[in-house]
Order: structure tokens, then sequence, then C-alpha cells
């Protein structure tokens, strides 16, 4: 049975594409995953069969390794954390938020640091380059990016070989700007030419996953909530990759890394090796939890 990957989904049908093809072949659902009370989702990997282009079925749905709510997306391999230098101002606290989420689904985090054209003045330039070295030096890929004087991009091309990638952040980052500068066929609406229209930027679309750089990018940018309802206390300095290094070597192992005495993450912020910044907000984090969980 041939097998491939729901690339779109619209209006009851599923658009499956193999590995390393381009054609694509138009299906219904049928068979036995119906009875499993599955929905098919883009990113789905599904066993299918077809007689032609257009006459498919989908007999099974494989079990998926994630499931992003906002854009409705399977099996995401990597994110591309979109940030902007300025305008609106670079958060640390929602970057690392951003962070938590997406190691705990299991993607691959990649910064993106936009508009760095509207950066100006020395001091500045130098805050927002201390913020790149500290993320790489913590073992991120971090790219500064301009979509207003850099329209290739090229650098994303290798990134996106032989993955499934979602562009998220914060509303007016840049997101469909550098999807657009990617691959200029897409033309989505920039906050720019929906508020010249005087229309709401969200119009419903449906997402796709979309072929360039060797892999696939879904085309409609987001992330789903950003709560930590489905995070465990104990599990969130997993991660932190700069404390998950170090948590094994805690005197205890239960140890929260907050009031614990010979604890490996406290000595590792005081050496300098975690940042403090990023310690403080592990702290106001596993707080938010607790408070969730008691709420609940
Ligand atoms: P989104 O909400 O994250 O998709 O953000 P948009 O792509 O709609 O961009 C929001 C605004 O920022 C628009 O007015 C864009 O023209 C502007 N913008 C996006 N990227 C850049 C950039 O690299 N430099 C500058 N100066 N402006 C940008
Ligand atoms: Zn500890």
């Amino acid at each position: 049975m041939p097998e491939g990957r729901i690339v779109k989904a619209l209006a009851g049908f599923y658009y499956v594409k193999e590995q390393g093809k381009t054609e694509v072949f138009q299906c219904r659902g049928r068979g036995n995953f119906r009875k499993k009370k599955v929905n098919p989702l883009v990113g789905d990997w599904v066993e299918y069969e077809s007689s032609n282009v257009t006459d498919g079925y989908i007999l099974d749905v494989k079990e998926r390794k994630n499931e992003l709510v906002r854009p409705p997306i399977a099996n995401v391999d990597q994110a591309i954390l979109v940030f902007s230098a300025t305008e609106p101002d670079f958060s640390t606290l929602l970057l690392d938020r951003f962070l938590v989420h997406i190691e705990a689904n299991d993607i691959l985090p990649v910064i993106c640091i936009s508009k760095m054209d509207l950066v100006q003045g020395t001091d500045d330039l130098d805050e927002i380059q201390k913020y790149i070295e500290t993320y790489k030096r913590l073992g991120y890929d971090v790219f500064p990016t301009s979509t207003k004087t850099d329209d290739s991009l090229e650098m994303f091309y290798p990134l996106f070989k032989d993955k499934v990638t979602v562009f998220a952040g914060q509303s007016g980052v840049g997101k469909s700007s550098l999807l657009n500068a990617i691959n200029p066929e897409l033309m989505l609406e920039t906050n720019e030419i929906s508020s010249h229209l005087g229309r709401g930027k969200h119009t419903t679309r449906h997402v796709e996953l979309i072929l360039f750089g060797n892999g696939l990018v879904a085309d409609t940018p987001g992330f789903s909530s950003l709560d930590f309802m489905n995070i465990e206390a104990e599990d969130l300095s997993m991660y932190f990759p700069e404390m998950n290094e170090r948590r094994g070597n805690c005197k205890f192992r239960w140890c929260s890394h907050t009031s614990e005495p010979k604890c490996a993450v406290k000595q590792g912020v005081e050496e300098g090796a975690i940042p403090q910044f990023r310690y403080d907000h592990y702290v106001s984090f596993l707080q938010e939890i607790k408070d969730q969980k008691r709420r609940y």
C-alpha cells in the first residue's frame, strides 16, 4: 500500500503526496481508520490507494508524533520562532515561553530575529547582538533577518530540507512578510496590506503544506495556546537545554531547582553557565504551572 503525507485538506478531500515526489493525489476518506475516530489532519502520514490522481482513498492514518491546534497540523518537525528586534520590542520572556512549548512538543526550534533594519543606535544593536550570542551559546540556531534589506533569505532553504516547518510568533513580527520573501508565489496578506483594505487580517483560510527547499512549510503561521496546561512542574527544567544537561547532578532527584541544597542548576546560574534571566523565567513558569494545577 503506498504511503504519503496529507499536504492539504479542503471540502472533504485530502491531498496526499509521497516523500520525494511532487505528484499530489486527491483522496477521500474511507476504510477502517474511521472507526478509530481519527480526523485526518494536514501533516498526517497515511496509507492510501488510487488508480489516478483524482480518485484516491485514504485507508489508514499513522500515529502522530505531535499535533498543533492552530494551525491544525500533525507531525511538525520544526518551528521558526519569529521575534522582531523591535516593533514590537524583543521579549526574552515570551521567547522562552515559546521555546518551552516547542521543546515540550518534540519540535526543533529555530530563532529568527526579524526587522534588524529597524535597530538604530549602537546601544540597541549591542543589546540585540548580546541576546543573539546568548541564545546561540545555549545551542539554538539564531538568524537575524530583514525583509526590507534582504529579499532572498536563502539561509532558510537548507533548514527546510526533509522537515515539516511552521512559522510562529506574536502578531506583527513579520511572519507573513518572511514567508512571502521566501516564496513570493504565496502572497500572504501582511498587516500593512490588510489595514489598507480596511479588513481584519485573519480571514479564515485552510492550512496547506507547501514544498520548498526540499521540505514542507506551513503557509499559515501560528502556534497553539501558550498556557502550561500540558506541562508538568517536574518536567519544566527539561525544556531549558542548559538546565537539562545539569539536572542529573542535583543532590535530590525531585529537585525543583529553587530552594533545595546542592542544586546543580542553581550552581550553574552562579557560575554564569545558565543566564540569570533564563533561570528567572524558569521560576516564574514553574509558579504559573503550580497555580494552574491548584485551580483545576
Ligand atoms: P505577522 O503578523 O507576523 O505576519 O507580520 P507581517 O508580516 O504582517 O508584518 C507586520 C508589519 O511589519 C508590516 O507592516 C511589515 O511590512 C513590517 N515588517 C515585516 N518584516 C519587516 C522587516 O524585516 N523590516 C521592517 N522594517 N518592517 C518589517
Ligand atoms: Zn536542582
